[in-house]
């Protein structure tokens, strides 16, 4: 952690101070400014229609003191009615003799009614300033009657600011929710970042281990679907590593071995002719082959690996090119005819030119899975000395290709196994040329041409690796267009 600012739980509480204090800041901003302006909208429209349910009472002869003193005092309001010469009718002084209206000289109620009595609707109402302490209220004055008879004078007026008890207790109580809500945050943002960091945290600890190569190390990402799936992934790469490692010591471990058992034979032999047989021709002539054989187990291995180390490094490229996996099987067997003849292996190829399949492939490649699959069963077949090679056309876009051998066969739990790097079914048999290499280069070669394949065995019977190609079965009326070309 190289900024230990920035670690989860000081983002989220970061986010969260900002959340809160934003809310807080609408809560103030609504509470502070907006009252105010809702405070004044309200009592307008509650001047208005006090007014307005004044003057049906009025106009209906039907009010009484006890209900206007009720209406006044539900509302907030000082009232008061003149009749058509300024006398009082009725007057109710919420403020015990501080309202504005009741506080006017008759020279300011003329003033008014003649504003309203001016006006087209005969109303007139404006927002008035009450010196006596200095607060703005709504002065609300309305004709009664015709306007050119009047028959009297309604004078409304009320405090347009909020009690400053309703003020102070709002205020209070926004600042203890302020409050309330920080606390709230705090606990909750570092609650929160606790429970996200547990299992990040759990999870650091655990790939620390494994980066020190305790391969064994279990990744727990409980919590979350996301650490979870996390873990999963670690514990499948820590798995895979362990394997990729273990297999990496026996790797070396076996070529170690394999490359120093030819090259002490290279220097015993390489001895013996400084020392004992160099004037013998015969004796001469057999170590010295033996020293050519010995190299060239040697050159097979680290060719072998060579080619391995490159096919699973991704690194060898395949080169496609179409040519028809019939004839080159045919062509294979050929370079196999002195073994036969010398050793007496006997070869049976089932691929007839009838069964003529092209495939899209790279040769070279193709060619070394079938010298290694032919090569294992030359070297693991029975007695008989018989290798069956069959090309099986399945369908028209797939042909399978079968290597038998009459040998004993792979035990059914080894099968998954051979074709593993370096995996050899006897370690120590030496009389049979080989390098446990073998089948993991026709594994990756098949797999990087995404074909098909697979081994089935039975003891004492024998065995059959195959593989499927992907092309096309000529046909013989093509072959014969191509022939007259
Ligand atoms: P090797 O160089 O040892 O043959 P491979 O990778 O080609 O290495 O084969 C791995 C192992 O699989 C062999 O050591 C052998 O035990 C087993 N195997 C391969 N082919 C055959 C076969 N045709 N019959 C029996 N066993 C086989």
């Amino acid at each position: 952690m190289k900024n230990n600012l920035k670690t989860i739980r000081n983002t989220v509480w970061i986010y969260f101070t900002i959340f809160i204090v934003s809310i807080l800041v609408l809560l103030w901003f609504t509470f502070g400014i907006s009252l105010e302006s809702t405070y004044k909208r309200m009592k307008t429209r509650d001047i208005f229609e006090i007014a307005n349910y004044i003057l049906t009472d009025w106009s209906e002869d039907e009010f009484t003191d006890d209900s206007l003193d009720r209406i006044a005092y539900d509302n907030n309001m000082c009232i008061l009615i003149q009749d058509a010469y300024g006398n009082k009718v009725y007057s109710y002084d919420m403020m015990a003799s501080n309202c504005l209206i009741h506080g006017f000289y008759a020279s300011d109620l003329y003033k008014y009614r003649a504003k309203a009595l001016s006006s087209a609707t005969g109303i007139y109402y404006a927002e008035v300033n009450n010196p006596r302490f200095n607060n703005n209220t709504m002065l609300f004055v309305m004709v009664l009657g015709d306007k050119t008879d009047p028959s009297g004078y309604i004078f409304l007026n009320t405090s347009l600011e909020p009690l400053d008890s309703t003020k102070s207790i709002i205020n209070s109580q926004i600042l203890w929710i302020s409050v309330m809500l920080l606390i709230l945050g705090l606990g909750i943002s570092y609650f929160l970042a606790r429970l996200i960091e547990t299992p990040i945290v759990r999870i650091t600890k655990s790939a620390q281990k494994m980066g020190h190569g305790d391969y064994s190390v279990k990744f727990d990402g409980r919590g979350y679907t996301e650490t979870e799936a996390l873990a999963e992934t670690l514990n499948y790469a820590a798995s895979e590593i362990s394997k990729v490692d273990s297999l990496r010591r026996d790797l070396i471990a076996n070529i170690s071995h394999d490359l120093r058992t030819p090259l002490t034979m290279v220097k015993a032999y390489a001895e013996m002719i400084r020392d004992l047989s160099g004037d013998n021709p015969v004796k001469r002539q057999e170590h010295v082959n033996i020293i050519i054989e010995e190299s060239d187990r040697l050159a097979a291995l680290v060719n072998d690996i060579l080619d391995l180390s490159k096919l699973e490094s991704g690194s060898a490229e395949i080169n496609k090119t179409t040519f028809s996996i019939t004839k080159k099987i045919h062509e294979i067997m050929g370079r196999y005819t002195l073994l036969s003849e010398q050793k007496g292996y006997n070869f049976y190829v089932s691929a007839d030119d009838d069964d003529d399949f092209e495939i899209e492939a790279d040769v070279i490649k193709i060619e070394q899975v079938l010298y290694n699959l032919i090569n294992n069963a030359v070297n693991y077949t029975g007695e008989n000395k018989n290798v069956y090679i069959t090309q099986i056309i399945v369908d028209e876009t797939t042909a399978r290709i079968e290597i038998t051998d009459t040998g004993k066969g792979i035990e059914p739990e080894l099968l998954p196994l051979i074709f593993d790097r370096y995996y050899r079914a006897e370690k120590s048999k030496r009389e049979v040329i080989g390098t446990g290499l073998g089948l993991s280069i026709v594994k990756q070669i098949l797999k990087q041409h995404n074909f098909k394949f697979g081994v089935r065995s039975e003891l004492d019977v024998g065995s059959t690796f195959w593989f499927e190609v992907k092309g096309r079965a000529v046909h013989d009326a093509e072959k014969g267009e191509n022939k007259n070309d």
